[in-house]
């Protein structure tokens, strides 16, 4: 069959369904779907991704086919309308939308009331009844139409805030101060009449083009133009922070145009099967009678609820269409159940009522934050809707991330100067500098600044310097407004319709109830309450373990997953958070980190200072009781499970201070010259010093430092284990390159340990692994297996080995190698899984080749990172260590890989 290019749906059919997303999008396909189903939708058709991708190819131009197969479906739709597109008497008028695979809410084009002209115009007026609505339609087209196909699909570049589109609403406010009017609706039909003429003016003025009268030009025009805003700045700076691929293309949804605007009869609204902040069961949603559904969205109005539950403060005073069109609310709710039960997912649902009748215009999977997915996938998985697999592959490691993100300190908070109250859109807290642009926004956060992006309202031209946000704040909007929908989706901080600012964002000030506030002021935001304050309020931690829905979900992971899950900690403190997050063991104790205390570090750099052996045992000797206290506490906080210890791995010099004055206190207290302390510093310099005397190379120079930590770590086992604790230390030697090294470091750890534990009168158990870290300790794994009885692949410097970048310095280089794709990612985050995970798949596989039981874990920062972790888990590991805030993400992520590759 030849290509077809053209899905027709209407009338109870469709062409397509649900499963066509990559050809028809996500609207087109669940247009065609809503069409099987029954639903009431305004026929249309889709013409197909394909069509997108031949028009990018080709410059411009379509398959040859594609007239015909347009002409025909639009001969459908006005059969199934009962009206003619372009004709005077009874025109059918069209809508024309993008649609991607995935939703891109708002960052491509959309053009409504396509084929109004000079003609059709009386043919409306007589239809409708109304000559207002039809002038009003009228004037949305020409300021749609000229502003996304004239202007924008013609790349005609304009400074922000200059194109033919504020141009046109300067206009229209022109005539409003003139009337002294404020609502667009205080307009009346002369108005409109005369708003058209001014608008076609300056349309050809600005554009130099007349406004085409041709209804079929119109519609090309559009259709191109939908096309071509998938190669349009914002939608791809939203695929390149969202990851879509550039090659997917949009579809454009073709479809007659029903009207929330036809009078009080009428209404526009958005709603979502759930609450999509709360993930709540409840039908939530807004709505505005006489209304196209830009209007909603675009926050000029204030919206009403849907229902009663869904008032907020600001609509609580308006009637909801529960009361207000009950009729209709039904056929909604009902229509709200079924879908959930099909997709057996939240939707988010866009609806028209034309003079009493509903239409769906869109169902889609509908954007949440973190809070309602773990919410929602809980929830539905008891309501028998899906299966625990299911709800754990619903939420995204990030999202459940969200759970463990900041708020604002509520002692700090109360004692807060409430600035204003606005909708919370957007849970969490934010504290930042107070910006008035998305340029400025992203500007100050590349120099480190914590800003907050306050605008009158957003618009996708902004998703940049949203996104370098720590959070947002809007005049306008409401909880379905655009700053609200894209904050949910990336679980950002977020406060919209804040009706108190008054925001002069070209003087860069805004006012808040009689305050000034300026660029760079500090503002706090509680997304949860909607409170915004006029203080740098200190945050806290997340406390997921109260949320009951979030628990249950982890309980499921851990049911699920097959990795272990272990964190890397260096203190008591950190150990115990990491176990109430669920870590089952500590995979890597730096011990480097416990010396840096001021009452050791004297005692280290006593040490290092040291002419002899001699020297070095007396100051070795001083930082012995120093370890073993830190390993007691250690070992306690993880009673039963085990703990990771390795030896010192740094090169020396890291403990030594640079500057002159601090190397005039350290040779004053420890009673030398400053000469000697600066000879000490020359010595130990060398040109590269991660590639230096470091990890085991110390260990084997100074086997007394190896002696002082085995002793510390076997005394501090020894002791606990008196006073009936169950202790397993795991003692590791880091960067052997070769199993030679091992073995001397091996035989030195053996060897106190025996000794130890004969003076201490008890045995425990304990293991001697290694980290392989050095791409020949991977390659030689069969060898190194023979002495190691456990290993732990240190990601960090296998990959900084692996690919030759140094870990301190491939910042300079690494974001431009992202930026140009010349890396996918930075793969010191993610695991670079074709090459690092070559040697990784390798190390285990020879390893257990000579110990098939051999332990294996990571311990790099790649063991907190969810691919990573799906990497971990397919290669055969026991277990992953990251950071203790990590740790409900790892085990989450480890349940993920599990189900994912079964
Ligand atoms: C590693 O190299 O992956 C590792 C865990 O050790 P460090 O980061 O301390 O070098
Ligand atoms: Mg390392």
């Amino acid at each position: 069959m030849a290509n077809k290019y053209v899905y027709f749906f209407g009338g109870g059919k469709a062409e397509g369904n649900t499963k066509m997303k990559e050809l028809l999008g996500g609207k087109g396909a669940n247009l065609a779907e809503m069409s099987n189903l029954g639903i009431p939708v305004p026929p249309g058709f889709t013409i197909t991704t394909d069509v997108c991708t031949h028009f990018m190819n080709t410059g411009g131009k379509y398959p040859t086919e594609l007239k015909k197969e347009v002409e025909s479906a639009l001969a459908k739709v006005e059969k199934l309308m009962n009206l003619t597109f372009a004709d005077p008497k009874n025109p059918l008028l069209f809508s024309v939308r993008s649609g991607a695979r995935v939703s891109m809410p708002g960052m491509m084009e959309t053009v409504l009331n396509i084929g109004i002209n000079q003609k059709t115009i009386p043919g409306l007026v007589a239809k409708s009844g109304s000559e207002r609505f039809v002038y009003d339609a009228y004037r949305r087209l020409i300021m749609m139409y000229s502003d996304v196909v004239m202007e924008k699909a013609a790349g005609i570049e304009v400074k922000e805030g200059k194109g033919i589109r504020v141009q046109l609403e300067e206009e229209m406010q022109k005539l409003k101060d003139a009337k002294g009017v404020k609502d667009d609706t205080e307009l009346d039909v002369n108005d409109l009449k005369k708003l058209v003429g001014i608008f076609k003016k300056k349309v050809k003025q600005v554009l130099k083009k007349e406004f085409p009268d041709n209804p079929r030009d119109q519609l090309w025009g559009a259709i191109s133009a939908v096309f071509q805003s998938w190669n349009g700045k914002r939608a791809k700076s939203y695929r390149r922070i969202e990851g879509i691929p550039d090659d997917w293309g949009t579809a454009v949804n073709v479809q007659a145009m029903v009207f929330g605007n036809m009078g009080d009869s009428s209404a526009t609204g958005v709603a979502f099967t759930r609450d999509p902040a709360t993930g709540e069961n409840k039908f939530y949603g807004e709505f505005l009678v006489n209304a196209q559904g830009e209007d909603v969205v675009a926050g000029i109005r204030t919206p009403q609820a849907i229902n009663e539950a869904s008032k907020t403060d600001s609509s609580k005073h308006l009637p909801s269409l529960e009361k207000l069109m009950s009729a209709n609310y039904k056929k909604l709710e009902k229509i709200r159940t079924k879908l959930e039960k099909h997709y057996k997912d939240m939707q988010d649902l866009e609806f028209t009522i034309q003079d009493g009748t509903l239409y769906m215009l869109q169902t889609r999977v509908g954007k949440r934050n973190g809070v309602a997915a773990v919410r929602m996938a809980v929830d539905m998985c008891k309501e028998g809707l899906i299966s625990e697999n299911v709800a754990l592959m619903r939420v995204r490691p990030e999202q459940l991330d969200e759970l463990l993100h900041p708020m604002l300190d509520p002692k700090a908070e109360s004692r807060g100067h409430q600035l204003a109250k606005g909708l919370p859109a957007g849970p969490g807290g934010g504290v930042g500098q107070v910006v008035f642009t998305a340029d400025d926004a992203e500007d100050w956060a590349k120099q480190g600044k914590k800003v907050i992006l306050v605008r009158d309202e957003t618009s996708p031209e902004d998703v940049h310097g949203m996104r370098a946000a720590q959070a947002i704040l809007t005049a306008k909007g409401g909880m379905t407004s655009h700053a609200a929908l894209v904050a949910r989706g990336w679980g950002k901080c977020c406060i919209v319709g804040c009706g108190a600012l008054n925001i002069d964002a070209a003087k860069k000030m805004v006012t808040v109830n009689g305050k000034t506030l300026k660029e760079g002021d500090w503002i706090s935001l509680n997304g949860t309450s909607g409170k915004v304050y006029n203080d740098k309020i200190a945050v806290l931690p997340a406390d997921p373990e109260k949320n009951p829905y979030y628990k249950t979900l982890m309980k499921w992971a851990d049911k699920y997953r097959k990795l272990g899950i272990r964190t890397n900690a260096d203190n008591p403190k950190d150990s115990k958070q990491a176990r109430d997050f669920g870590a089952e063991g500590i995979g890597l104790t730096r011990t480097e980190h416990m010396f840096f205390g001021p009452d050791r570090i004297t005692a280290m750099r006593e040490m290092i200072l040291a002419d002899d052996e001699a020297g070095r045992r007396k100051a070795l000797k001083k930082l012995l009781p120093f370890q073993r206290k830190d390993f007691i506490g250690i070992f306690k906080a993880m009673d039963g499970l085990p703990v990771t210890i390795r030896t010192l791995d740094p090169p020396l010099h890291e403990f030594l201070p640079n500057d002159a004055a601090a190397q005039k206190e350290m040779a004053d207290k420890l009673g030398v010259s400053v000469a000697k302390i600066k000879a000490k510093v020359q010595s130990l310099h060398e040109m590269n010093p991660m590639l230096g005397h470091r990890g085991c190379r110390l260990g084997t120079t100074y086997p007394e430092i190896t002696e002082m930590q085995a002793q510390a770590i076997i005394e501090a086992a020894c002791r606990v284990a008196k006073q009936g604790v169950k202790v397993f230390p795991e003692i590791m030697i880091p960067l052997i390159g070769t199993k030679e090294e091992l073995v001397d470091q091996r035989e030195v750890v053996i060897r106190i340990a025996e000794k130890v534990m004969k003076q201490e009168g008890i045995k425990v158990a304990y293991l001697v692994g290694t980290m392989i870290e050095i791409p020949r300790a991977a390659l030689t794994a069969d060898h190194v297996a023979e002495v190691a009885e456990f290993f732990s692949f240190g990601t960090n410097d296998l990959t900084q080995m692996t690919f030759g970048y140094s870990r301190d310095d491939a910042g300079v280089f690494l974001p431009e190698y992202v930026e140009k794709g010349i890396l996918a990612a930075d793969p010191f985050q993610t695991l670079d899984q074709t090459g690092v995970g070559q040697l990784v798949d390798m190390g285990i596989k020879k390893g257990r080749k000579t110990r098939p039981d051999l332990k294996v874990g990571i311990c790099g920062e790649h063991g907190g990172d969810p691919d990573s972790i799906d990497f971990c888990h397919r290669v055969g590991m026991n277990y992953v260590s990251c950071s203790p805030f990590r740790v409900p993400i790892a085990r989450f992520a480890a349940a993920q890989a599990a189900i994912r590759n079964k």
